[in-house]
């Protein structure tokens, strides 16, 4: 007589039928194809769509999350929207090419808009990344279309109000002066003064 286990196959064989039955129950105990099929879960049908749910928000993301460091990383992220909170993007697919001859116009706060902000740094358009980057900063103001990253304002400035920021791909220099800390300004117009270009304009407080 003999036995063949269901789940896993093993042939049991005696000619005595209790015999053979005790060792089919032992079989039963210790058979682990048996024990894991026992073990395994139902599989739950799928849940319905819960009518009036919120869309998803995937889209969503604060100005803080896509901030990155300036000496290393850029955000993708270059969507413009009014009031300058969007946070602008060194790299991209621009076509427009901005490399143009100093001086700063002096006037461009009443010409240009903000388009977004940089690690709090405001930023006048247009901007068109890479090759076109605008002009930086509130009172510490940079044209970066114009600068040619000599450094000599990082040189002049007794504050340490600038720290090199790459900008590959733009035509005039692959990195600029940010002006992170230009809040520190104690406005000594040491940076206007040594610019060759004439890219820096200084504006007092409230100008
Ligand atoms: S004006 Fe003077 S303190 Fe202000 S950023 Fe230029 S060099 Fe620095
Ligand atoms: S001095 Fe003028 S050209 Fe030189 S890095 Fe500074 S802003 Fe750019």
């Amino acid at each position: 007589m003999e036995y063949i286990c269901e789940s896993c196959g093993t042939l049991l064989i005696h000619s005595n039928q209790i015999t053979l039955d005790s060792m089919k129950d032992v079989h039963d105990q210790l058979c682990s194809v048996k024990r894991q099929n026992i073990a395994t879960p139902i599989p739950q049908a799928p849940q319905k769509a819960i009518p009036n749910a919120q869309p998803s928000l995937s889209n969503t993301q604060s100005p803080s999350q896509a901030t990155s460091s300036p000496s290393s990383q850029q955000s993708t992220t270059a969507a413009s929207s009014p009031g300058g909170q969007t946070t602008i993007s060194l790299t991209g697919n621009g076509t427009s090419y901005s490399k143009i001859e100093g001086p700063i116009d002096p006037e461009f706060k009443t010409k240009r808009q903000v388009t977004g902000s940089f690690q709090g740094i405001k930023v006048w358009g247009p901007v068109d990344a890479p090759g076109q980057l605008g002009i930086w900063g509130t009172e510490v103001t940079v044209d970066f279309d114009i600068c040619v990253a000599d450094g000599a304002c990082i040189e002049a400035c007794p504050v340490n109000v600038y720290e090199w920021l790459d900008t590959p791909g733009h035509p005039a220099s692959e990195k600029k002066p940010f002006m992170i800390r230009e809040k520190d300004c104690i406005f000594c117009m040491a940076c206007e003064n040594v610019c060759p270009p004439q890219c820096v304009k200084i504006f007092q407080k409230g100008q």
